[in-house]
């Protein structure tokens, strides 16, 4: 235990006692401690418990990627873009030089923060807030 902390026995001896008490029951502590999953070795390697399986859910990772697939599938097929997102080709061209994953981070909020942009469902929406001073 003294070489895991780098001592010499002699150095180690030499530690403070309430030191060297701390030092052993985290030695002890990590002993006691499975390197697979954590717990306790005494529980996690008794053959006679039972484990059951559980999960947890992030349902806002869950929503993102939903919302990822709708985009990818909406431009399944014209692929690249004018830059603005308004006009899609199936092949890159010097009109559509832009890949629809270019540049894009689709993320989840608990408000709808571009309300203008709905671009999970409508091919032609822009990222670009409309003009404050046009109506439509
Ligand atoms: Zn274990």
């Amino acid at each position: 235990m003294a070489r895991s902390l780098g001592m010499s026995l002699r150095e180690f001896d030499r530690l403070p006692d309430l030191e060297r008490s701390l030092w052993i029951a985290e030695y002890e502590r990590e002993q006691a401690t499975c390197g697979e999953c954590g717990r306790p070795i005494a529980e996690c390697s008794d053959p006679e418990r039972e484990w059951y399986p559980f999960r947890t859910v992030c349902f806002a990772t869950q929503a993102q990627a939903a919302h990822q697939a709708r985009y990818e599938r909406l431009h399944e097929k014209a692929q690249w873009h004018n830059g603005i997102f308004t006009s899609w080709s199936e092949r890159q061209t010097d009109e559509h030089p832009f890949h629809r994953d270019a540049g894009v981070r689709i993320g989840v909020a608990e408000r709808d923060l571009h309300p203008w942009d709905d671009f999970t469902r409508e091919p032609d929406a822009s990222p670009i807030p409309p003009d404050p001073d046009e109506e439509d």
